[in-house]
């Protein structure tokens, strides 16, 4: 098995073997960005500088977005079971390369080995999903609407479709996306996160690899040029987002004012219910799990454990004792359970948050701050962090910190902790604990998040479910995966026929 460095610059890279300058996948090439900056990656564990990303813009999502055009006339020709024969390939290879692709995503970003792996998995299962495309993609017909006249529908690819994806799963977002879109008969680019880009160069080597006509899968890199470039091109169908909610609504209102399919899934605030009938245990074990996993930078990660009655005393001591028991350090060790948050500057926001916490008054009853690693001095750790007695008015309540921060609330009934729910203007995803199905059903009858566990701490759907939430997280109609990406990357062409 190759270092994850080498493999990561077999391709796309040119400069410095240690920090080299990564290339763009374009028409089937990996060519030199016309960017006139580069932005750092740097491993979040050690500060170690990975590669030097190109700040591309207008030129390079236009070159792209050519090869896109060139590509997708053949493309949607090719019909969709032998669309899906390089699909089948890149599933192949995706399995092959399991840990060198998993050690990339931890050597960027900072998660757990295993955590990356997981990651990887979910990538695989939305390759998997695509390969039935010959079944999924079909219309519907009815003979006789009137006599002797059929009607039919048709599902058909669009063009050029893109993804803009965030920093805290750098190979499986952009998977939840340009598997579909491309065994639909779209052509596709990625513009990945400009702070983990190194995975998507290792996936597109694989789709490379696979087979996949030039042209029809594409890579750039950038920021918000990138971004603006992408929105504003005439030649771009449709965007598919994931990001913060800010730029969540933005891209949603500056892609649709130039006539595209924007969906646009952005950031979250999870609560987690506790009833007093539930297994208080497992609840924290878990409810600790899903906040401090991935350093907290997972849009599914339960931030807030809003706890009922006697639940609170019960749930705020088993918290802090769980969170003890989690082990900080270098993702790619054994036994480390929590990395490094992504960079220094995003440490240093979690920090204000937990200023912010002890200057508005909830209690900090475990402190994170202090955490060093010894040998590693320069990484970006942060030890977990508990806060009991917040109430929902305050900011650390309210704002989305995307750190080992987790709040510890309390409500008298049942009904004061839907209505704290319901309060929030996020709505991604929410999980409640409890014995009774009566509660668990009222529960997932009345609160909007549209990603519900019932004793499970990350409500993950799976990629044959939609994945999306509602309210401030979500902007647009049809979510990622699942049947509705189908929905999303094609058009229904009905057509009413009579013949004499
Ligand atoms: P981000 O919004 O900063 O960046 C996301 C993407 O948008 C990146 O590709 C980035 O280059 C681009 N971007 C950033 N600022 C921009 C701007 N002003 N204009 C145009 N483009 C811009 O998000 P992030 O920090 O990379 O990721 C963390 C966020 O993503 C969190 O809020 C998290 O909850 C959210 N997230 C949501 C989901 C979900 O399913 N809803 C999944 C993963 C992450």
């Amino acid at each position: 098995m190759n270092p994850p460095q080498e493999q990561a610059t077999l391709s796309g890279t040119t400069g410095s073997a240690t920090a080299p300058t990564i290339k763009i996948f374009v028409g089937g090439r990996w060519v030199d960005s016309t960017a006139k900056t580069t932005g750092e990656v740097r491993n979040p564990a050690t500060n170690e500088l990975l590669a030097r990303v190109p700040m591309g813009g207008a030129d390079d999502v236009d070159r792209a977005v050519k090869a896109a055009l060139a590509a997708y006339p053949a493309w949607r020709a090719t019909p969709p079971v032998n669309r899906v024969r390089p699909m089948f390939r890149f599933r192949e290879l995706l399995e092959k390369n399991f840990d060198d692709i998993a050690r990339i995503v931890t050597r960027e970003h900072g998660k757990t080995l295993d955590e990356s792996r997981s990651s990887v998995r979910r990538a695989v299962d939305n390759v998997e999903l695509a390969c039935g495309i010959p079944s999924l993609m079909q219309g519907l017909g009815l003979e006789d609407i009137a006599t002797g006249i059929d009607s039919q529908f048709f599902r058909q690819p669009m063009g050029v479709f893109a993804a803009i994806t965030p920093f805290n799963f750098p190979a499986m977002v952009p998977m939840w996306f340009l598997p579909h879109a491309i065994a639909c008969g779209n052509t596709f680019l990625v513009k990945p996160s400009e702070r983990v880009p190194l995975s998507q160069m290792r996936m597109f080597e694989l789709l490379h690899e696979a087979g996949f006509p030039d042209g029809v899968v594409n890579l750039v890199h950038g920021a918000k040029e990138a971004v603006d470039a992408i929105l504003d091109h005439p030649g771009i169908a449709g965007v598919s987002f994931v990001g913060s909610s800010p730029v969540a609504q933005y891209i949603y209102r500056r892609g649709a004012e130039k006539g595209k399919r924007v969906q646009a899934l952005g950031g979250a605030k999870n609560f987690v219910l506790v009833m007093p009938d539930a297994d208080l245990n497992r609840a924290a074990q878990v409810s600790t799990e899903s906040c401090f996993g991935c350093a907290g930078e997972r849009c599914l990660a339960n931030s807030v454990v809003l706890a009922v009655g006697d639940a609170y005393e019960a749930m705020r001591t088993r918290l802090v004792d769980e969170a003890k028991k989690i082990r900080v350090g270098d993702g790619s060790e054994p036994g480390v359970t929590m990395g490094p948050v992504i960079t220094a500057a995003h440490r240093e926001k979690v920090l204000g948050y937990i200023e912010k916490g002890i200057a508005e008054g909830a209690t900090l009853a475990l402190d994170g701050r202090g955490y060093r690693d010894a040998k590693r001095p320069e990484g970006y750790y942060l030890g977990p962090t508990i806060f009991t007695d917040v109430k929902p008015d305050m900011v650390i309540a309210k704002e989305e910190i995307f750190g080992p921060v987790l709040c510890v609330m309390k409500a008298n009934t049942f009904d004061e902790a839907v209505e704290i729910v319901k309060r929030h203007e996020l709505g991604n995803a929410s999980s409640i604990f409890t014995s009774s199905g009566k509660f668990a059903r009222e529960y997932r009858w009345r609160v909007e998040p549209s990603m519900l566990g019932v004793n499970i701490g990350v409500a993950a759907p799976m990629a044959f479910f939609p994945f999306g939430g509602a309210k401030g997280s979500f902007y647009g109609d049809l979510k990622a995966h699942g049947r509705d990406a189908i929905e999303f990357y094609t058009d229904k062409k009905v057509t009413i026929t009579r013949w004499f």
